[in-house]
Parts: structure tokens; sequence; C-alpha cells
């Protein structure tokens, strides 16, 4: 999403109309460039959760509606937050208006706006902090400006005006791609924005903040824009830093272009916020635990959040699905295609993290195991195709509850994504000797060179017409079949082509060790065919593993193994120790306060994907993750 500016030169232009937003026409827009709505959020108590909303909202008289934002660019879904948007009051001219909401639209707010008046006031609260959703703590805050605004229905979000303004908390840094920023005390005035770049927009405020610059040619510049909840967070090591740098580098010669007029990226470093990214077109929303920049196995494990909302500004945001571009917050995106938006975006958010160092390119046939093999072994592989994950995004990133892997959800076209790009490149290299690559097809879909923010959409058959163009085959029938089909196996032929196959053994696969570091979890996942959290929590169970059999359910704690109180250790030494034995594992369990001694049957040991050579053949995983800048 994943993730996520404006002179309004060149930029607002050339959004063509859509599949989604077929028939469209928009209201007239009161709100202009010459006379912009105006929006003061007063964010000077966001460490408290709560920031203020001012609106002067260009009208006129008789029924009026305004609306919240429904669909949110980047988050791919109906997720404005409109349980945080309370205290709603409506004035004109000074005097207070009745306002209903829509029975039907409840993003939708009716008025009726006097005789005589030609705007009116709107005033809100915004409630910062919901579970799994945290926007602010102590010493961060996170303004996304859909929260912060209610705007004209009906209108073009690229046509409609807004000049919008912040009271900061005392003191705080901030960070943000709206242009002509101008502070005066805590307070900042930003230029009239087209609405569709102020929502496109975020802006990170914090007490402690430390900004790199990654690469700056005249006025053009890449920044890292780091905000933390404790200081000791931002000292990153020398090393980590230098692979940062090089990151623009790598991504100006993936694509050789580049299609932004400055870049933020723009991250929080805290426990209570979490993990999550979301592009922008000249700026992303990037959120981490608090050592993400300081302990190894987060570079590991979450090393391509900065680089996949990198990536996005090309893919995602220049290049954008035809029927997922929308001219207001209101009409629905059509989410089919993210299996290139997102599938194509896993696969150049990693390789830039590897091309750039800060995941060492020896370590991506790891990588690719580990991403191959939890694709594998997803068992709603066996029912429902990829393009229903895409198809049904807006549900499938909300998705919860147990059984996961049966469920699939929207991480899949996100891993799975990226074989199905990682084996359109290997059919390009080995196609042409190697004289182009996917890195020849990315030049070809984002010209032209240098661009301000603008898009420029795509359609599945225009996709597929560049790749013939880059390399002729039947990629029609090749996404038939990975894509658009039930596919019983990820793409496997892409192993061999590039050099390798895949191998279970005993030793820890470093990603999933990486992963699982920060709940200390067990994975049996390959193995005996249960997730295990590190406290014996049964996360979820394989169909028709030793563990189905057993009768292990993800309601259910494992307390002990073989006599022992479960832990890691306990767990390990009975599946080491059941290799040499014919005798059952005995798992002492507990569900719904009942206890039940479960036995497992099972002598496969501890089993984790690997790549390994295949003797004699060019290493093409080697050639692809190699940095491509000197
Ligand atoms: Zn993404």
């Amino acid at each position: 999403m994943a993730r996520l500016n404006l002179i309004f030169i060149c930029v607002l232009l050339a959004v063509p109309s859509t599949a989604a937003a077929a028939g469209f026409v928009p209201a007239a827009p009161f709100a202009t460039q010459e006379r912009p709505a105006t929006l003061l959020l007063d964010a000077s108590r966001a460490a408290d959760g709560i920031m203020v909303v001012r609106e002067h909202i260009p009208a006129a008289a008789g029924n009026f509606t305004i609306v919240y934002p429904e669909w949110i660019p980047g988050e791919h879904g109906p997720t404005g937050p409109l349980n945080d948007l309370a205290a709603l009051r409506v004035f004109a001219n000074g005097a207070a208006l009745n306002w209903r909401r829509d029975s039907v639209d409840l993003y939708a707010f009716h008025l009726n706006v006097p005789a005589g008046a030609d705007a009116i006031d709107v005033v809100f609260d915004v409630l910062m902090n919901a579970p799994d959703d945290d926007m602010s703590t102590h010493s961060i805050a996170i303004v996304n400006w859909n929260r912060a605004l209610l705007y004209q229905a009906g209108i073009d979000s690229h046509h409609y005006y807004v000049k919008p303004s912040i009271v900061l908390p005392s003191g705080w840094d901030y960070a943000t791609a709206l242009r002509g920023g101008a502070r005066s005390g805590d307070r900042v005035d930003f230029a009239v924005t087209p609405l569709d770049m102020l929502v496109d927009s975020p802006l990170d405020t914090g007490r402690y903040a430390r900004k790199w610059d990654l690469w700056r040619e005249g006025s053009s510049f890449v920044q890292l824009d780091a905000f933390a909840d404790y200081p000791q967070d931002l000292e990153i090591p020398a090393s980590l830093l230098r692979a940062y740098e090089r990151v623009p580098a790598e991504a100006f010669a993936m694509y050789g272009s580049r299609h932004f007029l400055d870049y933020h990226a723009m991250l929080t470093l805290s426990d209570a916020i979490g993990f999550e990214g979301i592009e922008h077109h000249q700026s992303s929303d990037d959120r981490a635990s608090d050592d993400f920049l300081t302990d190894p196995d987060e570079s590991l494990a979450g090393g391509d959040l900065i680089t996949h909302e990198f990536s996005h500004s090309w893919n995602g945001k220049y290049r954008r699905p035809a029927d997922l571009t929308t001219p207001n917050f209101h009409v629905p995106q059509l989410t089919d295609l993210l299996w290139v938006y997102e599938g194509l975006n896993q696969y150049l958010g990693d390789l830039l993290s590897f091309r750039s160092g800060i995941r060492e390119p020896k370590l991506f046939p790891e990588y690719v195991a580990n991403v191959y093999a939890s694709m594998y072994y997803e068992t709603g592989r066996a029912t429902t195709p990829l393009i229903d994950l895409t198809t049904g995004a807006p549900h499938f990133y909300l998705a919860r509850g147990v059984y996961p892997a049966i469920r699939r959800n929207a991480n899949d076209f996100y891993s799975e994504g990226e074989l199905v790009w990682l084996d359109a490149d290997t059919i390009i290299r080995e196609r042409s000797h190697g004289a182009r690559s996917l890195d020849t097809f990315l030049h070809r879909y984002t010209e032209p060179g240098v661009t301000g923010p603008i898009v420029e959409t795509y359609t599945r058959a225009q996709i597929e017409s560049l790749l013939n163009g880059v390399e002729p085959y039947d990629w029609h029938e090749f996404f038939e079949n990975y894509v658009y089909r039930i596919a019983p196996e990820p793409p496997t032929d892409e192993l061999a082509r590039a050099g390798w196959r895949i191998v279970y053994d005993d030793r820890p696969n470093a990603f999933i060790s990486a992963e699982e570091a920060g709940e200390h979890g067990t994975v049996g996942w390959y193995g005996f065919g249960a997730d295990l959290s590190g406290d014996g929590v049964v996360r979820d169970v394989r169909e028709e593993s030793p563990a189905w059999r057993a009768g292990l359910a993800p309601s259910m704690k494992v307390l002990a193994v073989d006599g022992q109180q479960f832990s890691e250790d306990a767990l390990e030494y009975a599946l080491r120790r059941a290799q040499h034995s014919a005798a059952q594992i005995a798992l002492i369990t507990v569900q719904t306060g009942w206890y039940q001694t479960l036995s497992l049957d099972y002598h496969d040991g501890l089993r984790y994907p690997h790549l390994e050579r295949i003797p004699g053949t060019p290493d093409m995983l080697a050639a692809i993750a190699a940095p491509q800048t000197k």
C-alpha cells in the first residue's frame, strides 16, 4: 500500500476518466484556486490523541452536502475512519446550522445554507487513536489529511482547492511533501493545494527528529525524515545509512526516470504505532518499531519498507491501473489490477533493498525460498485464484481470523505477485540471453525521463503489450495461468531457470528467524504443519498435516511437550528425538478450560526452506540482486 504533491504546474492534469468513474460528471466546485477552502488543523494536543479542524468551505445558498473521505488511495479500500470524526459543528455567517447524516451514505452530511451565505464554517474533532490504528504518541503524530477534512460532495478532487495550515505541538519538528510551508512559531501555512494532492501529502510531526539527504540534484532531493518515540532510536549505524543513501540511485537505474520534484520518506519509529507503509507520489508514510534502524533483524525482516513505498512513486502513483484511478474519495476504486500495482511492487521494493545493500545481495536466494515456501504451502490456493484476492482486496485487507492459510489474504497478492514477476524477469532474461530484463520493461513503463507527479493509467492489455515489446511471449496466457486461474503451485520453473532449487532442512531460514525474532515464535509450518507463537498459542494449522491429524486447532494453547513445559527448546528437542524413534510426541493442550493430551505422529524433524544451487548453471538470482550502480 501500501503506501504514498504538488506544484500545481503540470501536475494536476492528466487523470483520465476511468472504468470505476465511468459516467462521473463532477459538480462545479465552489472552492477554486482563487477562492480556496481554508483548513486550519490545530494539532497542538496531538500527543493527547486529539486534533481540532476548522474549515471555511465555499458554498452556495440552498441544499448543500459535505462528505468525509471514504475510499483512501494507498489503502485500497473504504477505510476512511469515520469513527474518528466527532463533535461536528457547522456554521454560516456565525450562526449554527443543523446537519443530518445521509441515511444510506454514512460519509455524507446534508445541510441547508441560508440565503446570503457563500460559505460554511465547519469545526470537528479528530480522535486519533483506535485499536490497531494509533496515529499519535507522547512524542509523534502522523497527520493523514483525509482524516481531517470534509469537502463539497461530488466534485473532482483534482480541481477543488484547499489552503491548509497546521498548529504543531509546541516546539515539534515536521516533514511533509506539501509545498510552500511557512512556519511562524508553531503554526505552518502551506500553499493552495488541489484536494487530491493534499490527501496525497501526509505530515509527520515529532519531538525527536532526524533528517538525512539521500540524494540531491539542483532543487530536487530525496530525504529520509525520521521521528522517534525515543531519541536513541535515531542513531542509525553508518553502514545502514550508506545503504539507504544508495536507494535513489538504484531506483533511477531500475526505472530510468523520475516523476517527483522532491521526495520525503517519512518514518516513525514507535512500537505503539506499529508497522505500516502508505505510498504517496512525493512522500511515504512509513511506520516501524522503535528499533527499526538499530536492530539488524529489523533490516532483514522489514528492509523493504522504505524501498517498497519509494518504488510506488513510479509504480502505483505515476503508472496506475485505470480502474483504480478515481476522481474523488467517494467513487469506489476497482482493485483487480493490484497484482501489478502491489505484486510487481513487492518484487521491485525487495530488489531495491538488496541492490542498495539494506539487505545483503547474497541473501536474496534465502529470501526467495521463504516467499516461495509460504505460497506453496498456502492451502487456500487450491480453491482461490489470485484475481479473487485482488478483486476482493478492500475486504481482504481487513480480513482477520483463524485458519489464515485456508482463507488466503491480501498478503498473498504481494508475495505471489512477487513470484509471478520474478518468473517474468527470468523468462525475459533467458529468452533474450541476458540482453534484456524486467528493468528494460520498467524503463519503457515509466517513460518519459523526468516529470512532476502526474498520473498515467494502464490496463492489463497495455501491460501485456509493453511486455511483448520487450520480449515476444504469450504474456496473456502467462497471467491467465498464474493470476486469473487457480494455480496449484506458485511459478516453479523460475527457480530452475535462475539456477536454483528449493530444499528443506533443519537450518533456520534467515528471514523466517528475523520475522519471528520480535515475537519469539516457533515455526513448525513446513514440518508438522502448525504455526505456534513463542508461548505455545496455535496460530494456524495446515489441513491434512500431522498437526491437523493430531487434532491441533488455532484456538488451543500447547502447555507441554513430552511432559516438559512448553518452550521452543522443549519442542525442538522433542522434534529431533522423534526423528530417531517411532514414538509419537505427546502434547498437552488447553482450549476454553478443557485439557487434552494429543499425539503427534511426526518424524521428519525441523524443516525450513532454502534455495540450493544447481551445479553448472548460471546464477540469475545473483545478477538480479546485484547493485546496478557503482
Ligand atoms: Zn505497496
